[in-house]
């Protein structure tokens, strides 16, 4: 198949030698004791960044680092800037702020190809009030702003909105590659399209299911939010998790699927517990036999061989949400069959969600999807259809 276009310009498109190009990256890392213990989002962060420095641009990136009220030396991106360093093989220079004379000064003195990095963008309220004047500031020192930050495209701040009215805006590769695997191959996918979802509540899912429902030949259902759909065919399930006032809308997309001519699965067995804890009493029954009191925390292997088996045709395959309570390791062996299952298809394989990337990379097979988002919060509204207003912004190809 050949890559769907996002409809936005991207780096490519520019000419960037000699320019100073301003990188909005996601480097919002884990740190203990100012130290970065997952580098992830910074490596995820590389390919535009050399990409820029190759073609000798003077590259100013830009971050995010958790919430911070006001300024608060533990979440710097000083430490950030020594590892991106690393990374990159070569100096990156940091100032300790993000707009203002300083940053005038340290950009005024680069050279092409030098990377400086700037602190914490969060350090000003103005950042996430959308300020238009915050923005002018940050774009001030800047001839071309570069979008990369998918995991904060969802939220229209100065640095992923505000600062693209001052500059030219393109998308950088994560950014593209973000977009294209959670909106244009949805928009059109390979088919057979199976889809799964997982997840905890149905209500957070609803919107992403009604979205992808026109589109997919295949929904299989795992999770907590399965127990709203076996209610509403009228399967028992104990004291589970169940949302009753979804049950309605749950009803309704198994008979729009089944209208269409999709198959809709649910699990055939699952893992149900005495109490929501790591050392529950546990057995694993047919589903609708779960005994009184218990609660279904995973799906069963019966279930997991029969998802397997039916995923062997599809030609694309999105998932978003676990299918057990995996942060357990009794109610993991579902997600982490899933996971493998997937990972194992001849297909284009997509993962979305923040948990779901994290049972993929637990199962050690994130290398053998096509693409597993970096986004929790955007690649849901991603397959909910929505347009992030970070992504809008951008100059359209
Ligand atoms: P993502 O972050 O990938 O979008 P969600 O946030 O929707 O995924 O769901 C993740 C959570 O769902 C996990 O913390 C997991 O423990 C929970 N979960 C999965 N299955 C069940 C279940 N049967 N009962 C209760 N919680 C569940
Ligand atoms: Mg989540």
């Amino acid at each position: 198949m050949s890559e769907p276009g996002i409809g936005k310009k991207t780096v490519r498109d520019v000419d960037v030698k000699g320019k100073r190009v301003l990188v909005r990256a996601d480097l919002n890392v884990p740190l203990e004791n100012g130290a970065v213990t997952d580098d992830t989002r910074i490596r995820e962060s590389l390919p535009t960044i050399q990409y820029l420095l190759h073609r000798g641009a003077k590259v100013i990136v830009c971050s995010h680092l958790g919430r911070p009220k006001g300024r608060d030396e533990s979440l710097s991106l000083a430490p950030v800037a020594g590892r991106l360093g690393n990374l990159l093989d070569r100096e990156v220079l940091f100032v300790d702020d993000c707009i203002g004379p300083e940053v005038e000064q340290a950009v005024a003195r680069m050279s092409p190809s030098q990377v400086l990095l700037l602190e914490n963008l969060r350090f000003h309220a103005e950042e996430e009030q959308n300020d238009p004047e915050f923005a002018t500031q940050l774009a001030a020192n800047a001839d071309l702003f570069v979008n990369d930050a998918f995991g904060s495209a969802h939220r229209a701040h100065a640095s992923t909105e505000g600062v693209t009215h001052y500059l030219p805006a393109v998308a950088g590769f994560l950014m593209e590659k973000e977009v294209r695997y959670l909106s244009a191959l949805v928009a059109n996918p390979p088919k057979p399209f199976a889809v799964v979802i997982g997840g905890a509540k149905v209500s957070t899912k609803i919107a992403a299911i009604d979205h992808l429902l026109p589109k997919l030949d295949m929904l299989f259902l795992g999770g907590g939010m399965a127990n709203t759909f076996l209610k509403a065919v009228g399967i028992d399930v104990g004291s589970s998790l169940v949302e009753d006032d979804q049950v309605e809308t749950a009803r309704r997309i198994v008979a729009e699927a089944r209208t269409q001519g999709a198959a809709v699965h649910f699990p055939v067995d699952v893992v149900a517990a005495d109490r929501f804890a790591a050392d529950a009493h546990v057995t694993t029954v047919p589903v609708g036999q779960v005994p009184h009191g218990y609660m279904i925390l995973d799906i069963g292997p019966q279930t997991v061989q029969r998802y397997g088996a039916a995923l062997q045709s599809a030609k694309a395959v999105v998932w978003n949400g676990p299918m057990g309570v995996f942060e357990m390791e009794k109610f993991a062996r579902g997600s982490f069959g899933i996971a493998r299952a997937i990972a194992g298809l001849k297909a284009t394989t997509v993962v979305g969600g923040g948990e779901t990337a994290a049972v993929v990379a637990r199962a050690g097979v994130e290398n053998e999807f096509t693409h597993v988002s970096t986004g929790g919060g955007a690649s849901l509204e991603m397959l909910e259809g929505r347009e992030l207003p970070g992504v809008a912004a951008l100059q359209d190809a």
